[in-house]
């Protein structure tokens, strides 16, 4: 695919300024959900479920490393790319992120994600759903470090937490 229509750019959000002088930049989240929702009854119904979590991982994946280029760059230190996070995400409304722990010789990361976007007050499933920000998470900590990591949701609101839990670990092969 040489010609891509809908390669993804931070020029693509456009100027929200201009463009909403009224309305502003917020949005409600069922707005988002609805969005998010659609999607993957769509695609699901294309594409079947593996392959819709698969895409979702990938698009949440390219977020995280556009995340990462606009707000992360240069941050070298663990500590201060953890603030930085916690600050953007607090401020953007996407969620209460925290870093349960840290074992950076081993490359094992569990961070939590409260209030989020996509999952907080959905009603309870017996599995989890937020994919999305598996991929999110797995792209800020692979531009972070250089290392391809894998990135599992092991708690989730929809399976009765009242927050998300994820497991990063990173793999043997950059
Ligand atoms: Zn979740």
């Amino acid at each position: 695919m040489s010609d891509r229509k809908y390669k993804f750019s931070w020029d693509l959000i456009g100027d929200i300024e201009l463009g909403r002088p009224n309305l502003g930049p917020m949005t409600r989240i069922e707005v988002y959900r609805l969005m998010q929702f659609v999607f993957r009854d769509v695609l699901e119904s294309h594409y079947g479920t593996a392959q819709t979590d698969a895409l979702f991982h990938e698009a949440g994946k390219l977020a995280g490393t556009a995340f990462y280029n606009k707000f992360c760059q240069g941050i070298t230190d663990l500590n201060e790319f953890v603030r930085t996070l916690q600050e953007i995400l607090r401020e953007l409304g996407i969620g209460i992120m925290r870093v349960e722990s840290a074992d950076i010789e081993k490359g094992s990361f569990v961070i939590t994600m409260s209030e989020d976007l996509d999952c907080s007050g959905l009603p309870e499933l017996d599995y989890e759903v937020c994919v999305y920000d598996e991929g999110f998470i797995a792209g800020l900590m692979e531009s972070f470090t250089g290392k391809k990591f894998k990135v599992k949701e092991v708690d989730c609101w929809c399976t009765g937490d009242r927050t998300c839990r994820f497991t990063a670990q990173a793999q043997e092969t950059a």
